[in-house]
């Protein structure tokens, strides 16, 4: 089959079914079954310039070309793009851009994005602004706008933005849309064939899944974007090794089941916490009164393994909850099968103090786990009487 002719087959299969097979046939010399981990650096030539499609390793890696195969199919994009972190990733697609272009962040985002922006790429402007506010983002659109950056739900806050509204808006302005869909996955929301032109992974968390390997993904449809991007990932070299290559495939498997796992253990812990009397406030696209529930609730097929609270009694009860928990460990990142608990405003978000995208100090962030339910329940309940 050819490459046209096959990806058309794969996108007709179901989820599970591309996260399993999606360029991952038997390998034909050997029939395993398993991707090879391909370390060689080089790969001969019958000829100069014949060659079975790889040259070196950092413009293409047969483990490499299997994983990019497989998220682009679990995107319903054209193409993937594979890279060392999810900030090499975004780094690549940043470079895109012209000094002067103006980046339009939404105001609650990862802090390492907002960081990425703001001290790195120092020749692009940018602005924060209230993606929840598609009308005043209309009426207000800063006319040197050339890229808005969009995360949702986003870190920490999980506010969720109707990804349609705000393509429509920006490609009717000119602009590009990057979607961030880390906290959501292919499994849950498809940015492309909401109108978004790129997503991007931190395939650290949920891709991976298991806090084993850091790497980053990029995918796209446009033939035209996806060439100026893979120039920039052999040309710059942000490439992951082979070996995280495969650990993020083989993660990538599973994705699915443990979606359905993260999202309906993340239901009880909410339960749990609506109505506590520790509580201020929770924070969960499925509640009807959280910011962005109504996109939420459009565009994803369920609601998340990612919840947030804010406590009644402040910063101190919130840094007393995170030391508590026993099952929940204490640490940044968040989407393995582990659960995780973090104090964003001293940990993963301090590089966002005094910036527009600060978080509230009585904030806690939940990567709830697939372990079973009632322990985590039981565990968040006992780290509540310290509050
Ligand atoms: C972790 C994270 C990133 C950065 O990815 P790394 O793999 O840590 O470089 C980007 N966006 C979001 C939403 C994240 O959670």
């Amino acid at each position: 089959m050819g490459e046209i002719e096959e990806n058309a087959t794969q996108q007709q299969w179901g989820f599970d079914t591309r996260a399993i097979h999606s360029g991952q046939q038997p390998d034909p010399t050997t029939g395993a079954v398993v991707t090879p981990i391909s370390l060689s650096t080089t790969f001969a030539q019958d000829g100069v310039g014949n060659h079975k499609g790889f040259e070196y390793s950092r413009s293409g890696n047969p483990t490499r070309s299997a994983y990019e195969s497989q998220i682009a199919a679990l995107e319903g994009a054209a193409h993937g793009l594979a890279f060392a972190s999810g900030l090499a990733a975004e780094d690549n697609v940043l470079r895109l851009f012209q000094p002067g272009d103006r980046v339009l962040l939404g105001n609650d985002a990862y802090g390492g994005t907002y960081r990425l922006i703001s001290k790195v790429h120092t020749h692009l402007p940018w602005t924060a602004i209230d993606l929840l506010d598609v009308d005043g983002l209309a009426r207000d659109w800063p006319p040197d706008a050339k890229l808005v950056w969009l995360e949702t739900p986003t870190n920490p806050l999980l506010r969720c933005f109707d990804i349609e509204a705000i393509c429509s808006l920006a490609h009717d302005r000119g602009a590009v849309v990057v979607v961030d869909n880390t906290f959501a996955t292919p499994y849950l929301q498809q940015p492309l064939p909401l109108g978004a032109d790129i997503v991007v992974h931190s395939a650290t968390k949920y891709l991976g899944g298991h806090s084993d390997v850091v790497g980053g993904f990029v995918a796209a449809d446009d033939d035209g974007l996806v060439q100026r991007l893979r120039f920039t990932q052999n040309a710059a070299g942000a490439v992951p090794a082979p070996f995280d290559c495969y650990l993020a495939l083989r993660g990538a498997k599973t994705l699915a089941v443990r979606m359905e796992r993260h999202c309906s253990n993340a239901r009880a812990i909410v339960d749990l916490l609506v109505g506590h009397h520790a509580i201020e406030r929770v924070l969960y696209p499925q509640l009807p009164d959280h910011p962005g529930h109504r996109a939420a609730a459009k565009q994803m097929r369920d609601f998340g393994g990612m919840v947030s609270f804010t406590l009644q009694a402040g910063r101190d009860a919130a840094l007393r909850v995170a030391a508590a928990t026993e099952l929940f460990t204490l640490g940044e990142s968040l989407g393995a099968v582990e659960s995780l608990i973090e104090h964003p405003g001293q940990m993963t978000h301090a590089s966002a103090a005094g910036s527009p995208l600060e978080v509230p100090d009585n904030l806690v962030r939940l990567s709830v786990g697939i372990e079973t339910a009632a322990d985590l329940v039981a565990d968040l309940g006992q780290a509540l009487e310290r509050a």
